[in-house]
């Protein structure tokens, strides 16, 4: 599991809305829903909650939260520098945290 570091910039879940737009059901659906939880070991089918979210310096994000099922911890990698669409989003939710 990626880890957290101090360049980690943690934002809201109004901003990761933003930054997937359009794609924000899916990710509510399908990434919530499936993430690896060490303790119930099965495959990626955990539901993660109380998660907090944070923009990794190059542009991914990590969710950070418990598992639905154990309350063990839980944490999501998301690619999301990968995907151009979102990269403009990105930007904006990280200039509006580096502007304070
Ligand atoms: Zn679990």
């Amino acid at each position: 599991m990626a880890k957290r570091n101090k360049n980690d910039l943690k934002i809201a879940q109004e901003d990761l809305k933003k930054i997937y737009g359009r794609d924000w059901e899916f990710f509510q659906k399908k990434i919530l829903n499936n993430c690896y939880c060490g303790n119930c070991k099965g495959p990626y089918n955990a539901t993660i909650t109380d998660y907090e979210i944070f923009l990794k310096k190059l542009n991914d994000i990590l969710l950070s939260g418990k598992c639905k099922t154990c309350g063990g911890p839980v944490g999501r990698y998301l690619e999301t520098s990968e995907v151009f669409v979102y990269a403009e989003a990105i930007e904006k939710v990280r200039s509006k945290y580096e502007a304070n």
